[in-house]
């Protein structure tokens, strides 16, 4: 399966990174790494059959662009290099970053909208593109109308965690390794607290790529 990255955008492939383990004498293990280390942060690690691995001689960077995901011996996910051709799926390292003070929230598509106000609490299902109301069609009140978001839809093999300030506790967002299926939409929203304004990116892999628009883009395209 093809091999992408979301970090402040879409890009093919990924960086392996090489851990050394030397009281047990392995040394340059390639290994996908999402999170970081510190405090109230962690990292989460895919290792990598060295065969999978590929040198940029432009960069000098080594890259996995095309992998299998199986089970290791001891039962652990690992990537292979790829031996057939699967477009059914494709592997995504999300290394999204955070805003300050900020979040980066990882969700499924829009399923259905739901009212805030206590006393009404109307909620209906809606088609993934629908306009969604300004004024609550249940108890007529303005702006309390918010959108439902579905699961994050791919199956996640590796998580970290990314933080904020020396305890880590400004700020925090999630990172993973993932396998997504083809025609899942999933959304990323990136918002930073200080400023309450949120932006959020919807994806779709079609197969060959990893497409990404807005949301206003993707009203306007109708490309998934
Ligand atoms: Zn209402």
């Amino acid at each position: 399966m093809k091999v992408f990255t979301i970090a402040e955008g879409v890009s093919p492939g990924a960086t392996v990174s090489f851990l050394n383990f030397e009281s047990a004498g392995i040394v340059n293990m390639p290994c996908v790494i999402v999170g970081e280390v510190g405090r109230n942060r962690f990292e989460g690690k895919v290792a990598v059959e060295p065969e999978a691995v590929e040198l940029d001689i432009d960069t000098g960077e080594s890259n996995i662009s095309d992998v299998r995901v199986a089970l290791s011996k001891d039962g652990v996910p690992k990537l292979y290099k790829a031996d057939i051709d699967d477009h059914e799926r494709c592997l995504i390292i999300v290394r999204t970053p955070i805003g300050f003070r900020g979040y980066a929230q990882h969700t499924g598509d829009r399923t259905g909208i739901f009212c805030t106000n206590e006393l009404c609490r109307y909620k209906a299902d809606i088609a993934p593109m629908a306009e969604v109301p300004q004024v609550c069609p249940s108890c007529g009140e303005e702006n309390t109308v918010l959108i439902k978001m579905a699961r994050w839809p791919g199956e996640n093999i590796a998580t970290g965690k990314i933080g904020e300030g020396p305890q880590g506790l400004t700020a925090g967002a999630m990172q993973f390794v993932t396998i997504m299926p083809k025609g899942e939409v999933f959304r990323i929203s990136l918002g930073s607290d200080g400023t309450k304004k949120s932006g959020s990116t919807y994806y779709c892999f079609d197969g060959e790529n990893l497409n990404s628009l807005t949301w206003s883009e993707r009203r306007l395209t109708e490309l998934f």
